[in-house]
C-alpha cells in the first residue's frame, strides 16, 4: 500500500475571479502531523473543505488513501475525521449525550466507543456536567471526540487552537501528539501562527494568497530558524574533528554540500575562526544565520501581521 494519505495536484478553488486555493500541490504521508500555516484569508479553510468533501474544486485533482475517482474518493473520505469550523455541540447535554447523538447520526455501531473516546480526550470525569458549563478547551476536546468517534485514520483540524488560552493550547497539542503516537493517526492541522504548531508538526506547508509557497520538514524549519554559524572550509571532515576537539561541542551538522552549521558559539565568531585557521583550514565562508520563527514567516509572506 502507498505511504501517501493525501496528494493533491493543481488543486484550485475559484470564487468569481478570486483564487481562494490556487494550484496547490500538497503531500501528506502516513504518520505525518502536517502543519498548514497561513494568515487569515490565505485559503486554509477552503483547502480543508475541499479535502473533506465539504467543497468541490474548480480544477485539479486529489488522491486520498490512493483513491481519486469520485465514488471511491467518497469512500476514502469516510476514513477521515474532521473539525472544520466550530463543532456542533448541544449545550444542554452532557459530553456523553453529545457523543451518543453524533454516534447515531454517523451510524457508528455499539456504544462502547463513547466511553473509549471520552477517555482518549480526557473527558471521562465530566459526569452530569452540561456542555454549556465546559471551558473552551473542554469544548474543543469534545469536538475532537466527535471527530474521533468513527475511529478515523486521518484527522483534519481547522484552527483548533483559536480562542484557547495557553494552557488549553498545550493540552490540545499534547493530545494530538498522543493520538499520533499511540493510535498512529495522521493529522492535518491548520493555524495562522507558525509558532503554535512548532515542534508539534513533522511537516509544514505555508499557504499565502491561495498558493502553497513552501513545504518543509521540522528539521528544515529548525535549520532555518535556529541561530547558527554557517561555516564553509576547504575540508569539512577535518573541520568537524577540530570543532569537536577544540571547541568541545558536537552541536553541529555537516550538510551534504560540506557546509557546517554550528549551533551555539554565536558570540565566538573570532574564536571559531582562529581555531579553524590555526589548524591549517582555509575558511571560504563564515556567517551568522537563522531567523526567529516569526521573522522567517514574515519574510515568506511579506509581512508579519499574523505571525
Ligand atoms: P481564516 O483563518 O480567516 O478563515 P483562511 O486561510 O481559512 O482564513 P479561507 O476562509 O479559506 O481562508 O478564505 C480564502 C479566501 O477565499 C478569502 O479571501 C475569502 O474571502 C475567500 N472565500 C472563502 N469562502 C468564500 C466564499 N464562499 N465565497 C467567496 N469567497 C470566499
Amino acid at each position: 500500500m502507498s505511504d501517501f494519505i493525501l496528494r493533491t495536484k493543481q488543486l484550485t478553488k475559484t470564487y468569481k475571479n478570486h483564487h481562494a486555493v490556487d494550484q496547490v500541490e500538497l503531500t501528506i504521508r502516513k504518520g505525518d502531523i502536517y502543519g498548514f500555516i497561513g494568515q487569515n484569508g490565505a485559503g486554509k479553510s477552503t483547502m480543508l473543505r475541499l479535502v473533506t468533501g465539504l467543497g468541490f474544486p474548480t480544477d485539479g485533482t486529489m488522491e486520498l488513501f490512493g483513491k481519486d475517482a469520485d465514488k471511491s474518493l467518497n469512500e476514502a473520505q469516510k476514513r477521515m475525521g474532521a473539525i472544520i469550523e466550530s463543532p456542533a455541540l448541544f449545550m444542554n447535554m452532557t459530553a456523553h449525550e453529545n457523543l451518543e447523538v453524533h454516534r447515531r447520526q454517523k451510524g457508528v455501531p455499539g456504544v462502547s466507543c463513547i466511553e473509549e473516546t471520552l477517555k482518549l480526550v480526557e473527558l471521562t470525569d465530566t459526569g452530569r456536567k452540561k456542555v454549556k458549563n465546559f471551558s473552551l478547551g473542554m469544548k474543543q476536546r469534545l469536538g475532537l471526540a466527535i471527530a474521533l468517534l468513527s475511529d478515523p485514520e486521518f484527522l483534519i483540524l481547522d484552527e483548533p487552537t483559536n480562542g484557547l488560552d495557553p494552557i488549553g493550547i498545550v493540552e490540545l497539542r499534547e493530545l494530538i501528539k498522543k493520538l499520533n503516537r499511540d493510535k498512529g493517526l495522521t493529522v492535518l492541522i491548520s493555524s495562522h501562527i507558525l509558532g503554535e504548531l512548532y515542534q508539534l508538526a513533522t511537516t509544514y506547508g505555508i499557504i499565502h494568497e491561495g498558493r502553497l509557497i513552501e513545504e518543509l520538514t521540522l528539521r528544515e524549519l529548525d535549520e532555518k530558524c535556529s541561530q547558527h554559524l554557517k561555516i564553509k572550509v576547504d575540508d569539512a571532515d577535518s573541520a568537524a574533528a577540530v570543532i569537536e576537539a577544540q571547541l568541545s561541542t558536537t552541536n553541529f551538522d555537516v550538510m551534504p554540500d560540506g557546509i557546517i552549521n554550528l549551533y551555539g558559539h554565536l558570540e565566538d565568531v573570532r574564536e571559531v575562526s582562529k581555531v579553524l585557521t590555526g589548524n591549517g583550514l582555509i575558511i571560504e565562508h563564515l556567517s551568522r544565520n537563522g531567523d526567529s520563527l516569526e521573522s522567517y514567516f514574515s519574510k515568506l509572506v511579506g509581512d508579519g501581521r499574523n505571525a
